[in-house]
């Protein structure tokens, strides 16, 4: 596989570009080599700037559901864009966003678009400390929730751990603020509530996890979480940027039956177009300006193309249920395939799935937190990695993430990944 014009376009993107990129984990550290630079997608597929096609198993890292340049979308973005691009003003489309997403979202009584996942808990961890009155928030070691301050946090070595910043820049006191458990493990969160007591505003989870690969919620997991935060007066937050709309059309609190105060959203609602948005129970977001005194704003907020994109893409999920039906039935198909292989092969890998998020583990153990996440051989990874790529599968380059499968892969596509992932692993073990 030639792969010269990325490799010339990565050499120069290090000139004008920090590290060649404008999100690190695009170039590859993890995995060692170079960046594929993509051209266009359809479908299932990916195109590079060599011309190589790549079976895609990422999705934009999420919002891709139905594949790429789904007509329904095209259109909406052409016929949109034949009214401008942007207002600053408000819109019917808005109006229509936010409707469909509290049908489709259980716990979401109001809701405020913004522009990134990023920016959806930047503000919706302002607005429980707004209404708490209290300043510190509690997220789990390995969970993700965007690039903001609060949430660049190391995870401590005991339960009662203060933060400590993960990245330089972020200061001592906004690291102060941000308390840390590991997932899955109650008895640890109990213990930090208790030593907090009284000053905890808000507590952020990804409902399953995306950031440390796929992890699931132990049985009860989420329920016991409910109950410690409606006892304790902590605002619950999950963090639906990557499972909303795709493990159920209501995310991941359809799913298991559990109801957050506050939601936040990102990528999907734009069906590729930059968006996210945090909603939750009236009560709390009526505190948001300018109903309430928490300030939150954004000039390209609501952005009619990304709107016009973002309705069409719910609108067909919203009635189509078989996408849902579909997407569990390609997740449970690879996840059979590759243990089968694992079997054939001797290995004794881990698989966690749930319906179209995935992650192979290189690991023996089961991955229930983070500090199982690190037990994965990340070289092995790094090997496996590039011998699915040189194959033509596109994965996730780093072994810390979900794979995301779209409706758009047919059945061949599912045995082409299937065969690839036991030819890739019999060349890297
Ligand atoms: N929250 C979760 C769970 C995410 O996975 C991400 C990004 O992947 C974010 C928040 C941040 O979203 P964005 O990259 O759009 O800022």
């Amino acid at each position: 596989m030639q792969i010269n014009q990325s490799q010339a376009l990565f050499e120069k993107a290090k000139q004008y570009i920090p590290g060649g990129v404008n999100s690190p984990v695009r170039a590859f550290r993890a995995v060692g080599g170079s960046p594929i630079f993509i051209k266009s997608a359809k479908g299932p597929y990916l195109y590079d700037e060599d011309g190589n096609q790549y079976l895609e198993c990422i999705n934009s890292w999420g919002p891709m559901i139905l594949g790429h340049a789904h007509e329904l979308i095209e259109k909406a973005v052409s016929d949109a864009i034949q009214n401008s691009f942007s207002f600053g003003a408000p819109t019917r489309k808005e109006v229509e966003m936010a409707e469909l997403i509290i049908s489709m979202v259980p716990s979401v009584e109001k809701v405020r678009m913004v522009n990134s996942g990023t920016e959806a808990t930047m503000s919706a961890i302002r607005v429980a400390r707004g209404y708490t009155g209290r300043d510190k928030i509690i997220k789990f070691e390995g969970c993700y929730h965007g690039h903001g301050d609060s949430f660049l946090i190391a995870a401590g070595s005991g339960a009662v751990t203060m933060g400590v910043p993960d990245s330089p820049g972020v200061t001592k006191g906004v690291a102060n603020d941000t308390l840390t458990a590991p997932f899955n493990d109650l008895a640890a969160l109990t213990t930090l509530v208790e030593a907090n007591k009284g000053q905890v505003a808000a507590l952020i989870l990804e409902p399953v996890v995306g950031n440390m690969g796929c992890v699931l919620p132990n049985e009860g997991y989420l329920q016991a979480i409910r109950d410690l935060c409606t006892k304790e007066g902590i605002v619950l937050i999950f963090d639906e940027v990557m499972t909303g709309f795709r493990l159920a059309k209501g995310g991941a609190q359809e799913r298991f039956g559990i109801m957050p105060d506050m939601t936040t959203m990102g990528k999907i609602i734009g069906g590729g177009m930059p968006v996210g948005a945090y909603g939750g129970k009236r009560e709390i977001m009526d505190c948001v300006s300018p109903a309430g005194p928490v300030y939150q704003a954004g000039t390209l907020s609501g952005n009619p193309i990304a709107m016009s994109a973002g309705l069409a893409m719910l609108r067909y999920l919203d009635s189509h249920p078989e996408v849902y039906t579909r997407l569990e039935e390609v997740g449970s198909t690879i996840k059979n395939g590759f243990n089968a292989s694992l079997q054939k092969l001797g290995l004794n890998y881990t698989i966690n799935q749930i319906g179209s998020m995935f992650t192979l583990f290189m690991t023996d153990q089961p991955v229930t937190d983070f500090n199982s996440a690190k037990t994965a051989d990340l070289a092995l990874f790094g090997r496996y990695f590039q011998a699915m790529l040189k194959r033509g599968i596109y994965l996730a380059p780093s072994q810390f993430e979900s794979l995301f499968f779209s409706y758009a892969l047919e059945d061949q596509h599912v045995q082409q990944l299937i065969e690839t992932n036991e030819e890739a692993l019999k060349e890297v073990i």
